[in-house]
């Protein structure tokens, strides 16, 4: 944890104590680690006595994760999507923003301009390839952990507020961080390490509800969403010589099996169980783009398939990015660049 210094830790709690106005913002269509991260630095900042605190989201999160959300109080949760002047006037109105869970300000979505104009300064913490750490008062990042929760966690664990000790933590934020951690390690299926299992230990022995998660996590979707995957596996999904598994969701089939934002997290895992399959590409027509995700297995860069192909990146086995291209051409693009990326950039 090369950046959990006592210096740095001490410069972290200084910006928290000066700040008469915190906003906590994480990127755009925020998944399980953008949420828990981002609820557990909100509760953490109240306990610090700033009342003050808004979390501005960019857009509303999947229907699994309101059981995180909802502990913050509605006035202090503002969705962009929906409430543009409100979301833009409390950016503008930070004296303090921390960054939660993103490398660049673009993954913000529509958030991107009213965050680099801000004049607020900037805490980054997050667990992504190349961040611009110029842009911050201070940036916490490193790739070798699970997550940004678990970031977030080791952060909290060194400040004297917790001291050491997880149970000094919110509850409201040990949950959110156990979720996070949780939902970026697939349910400790893959970016594990040392420190993961300790943050698990620690945040269980404090009193973390972990069973419950899950259930929130995990049982409690709709009929219409686990048709929707067998639709997906059955008919859908390709195999190509290379190894690659794509499968292309439209918005007709999105609207005829009633898909909720959300609702396909998690589904372009599935075909790496497949022995052959080193790579899995999920595109999903959106209102103004397709949006695409990829896995891949060790050996195979997601990442780099993402950065050269889609518009896009993340991390080494999980990445995403976008194309702007009808619908109707995304099989043809995506058999194609799968078929020069693995003869050409990965062999
Ligand atoms: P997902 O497939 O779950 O949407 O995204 C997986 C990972 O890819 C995310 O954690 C994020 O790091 C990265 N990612 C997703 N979409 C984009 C994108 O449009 N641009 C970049 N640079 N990274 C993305
Ligand atoms: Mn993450």
């Amino acid at each position: 944890m090369k950046d959990i210094t006592p210096d740095n830790i001490k410069t972290f709690i200084g910006l928290i104590e000066e700040a008469e106005h915190p906003v906590v913002v994480t990127h755009a269509k925020p998944d399980g680690d953008a949420i828990g991260s981002s609820v557990a630095m909100f509760h953490f900042l109240n306990m610090c006595g700033k009342q003050d605190t808004y979390l501005v989201l960019n857009d509303n999160c999947p229907r699994f994760l309101t059981f995180i959300k909802d502990t913050v109080p509605a006035d202090r949760l503002v969705i962009r999507d929906g409430n543009e002047n409100e979301a833009m006037a409390h950016i503008a109105a930070a004296d303090l923003m921390i960054c939660l869970d993103f490398h660049a300000f673009h993954r913000t979505g529509a958030l991107e301009n009213a965050i680099s104009e801000s004049k607020a300064r900037k805490i980054l913490i997050d667990h992504h390839l190349d961040p611009d750490r110029t842009l911050y008062d201070i940036s916490f990042s490193q790739n070798d952990i699970s997550s940004a929760s678990e970031l977030l966690f080791w952060i909290l664990m060194a400040t004297p507020q917790i001291n050491g000790k997880a149970e000094n933590l919110p509850p409201e934020s040990a949950a959110a961080l156990m979720t996070g951690m949780t939902t970026d390690t697939n349910n400790f299926g893959n970016s594990v390490y040392p420190s993961t299992l300790n943050m698990a230990s620690d945040l269980l022995r404090a009193g973390v509800d972990r069973d419950l998660i899950l259930q929130k996590l995990n049982q409690e979707h709709s009929e219409s969403r686990l048709r929707l995957k067998g639709f997906m596996l059955k008919d859908l999904m390709k195999v190509t010589e290379d190894g690659v598994a794509y499968m292309v969701l439209d918005r007709k089939a999105q609207f005829g099996y009633k898909m909720q934002e959300g609702d396909t997290e998690g589904f372009v895992n599935e075909p790496l169980s497949i022995a052959k399959v080193k790579m899995s590409i999920f595109a999903r027509e959106g209102a103004d783009e397709i949006r695409i995700s990829i896995r891949s297995k060790r050996g195979t860069s997601a990442n780099r398939c993402a950065k050269l192909f889609f518009n896009g990146g993340g991390h080494e086995n999980a990445a995403g990015g976008k194309l702007h291209i009808p619908v109707s051409e995304v099989e043809e693009y995506i058999i194609k660049h799968a078929h020069i990326y693995m003869t050409e950039y990965e062999k």
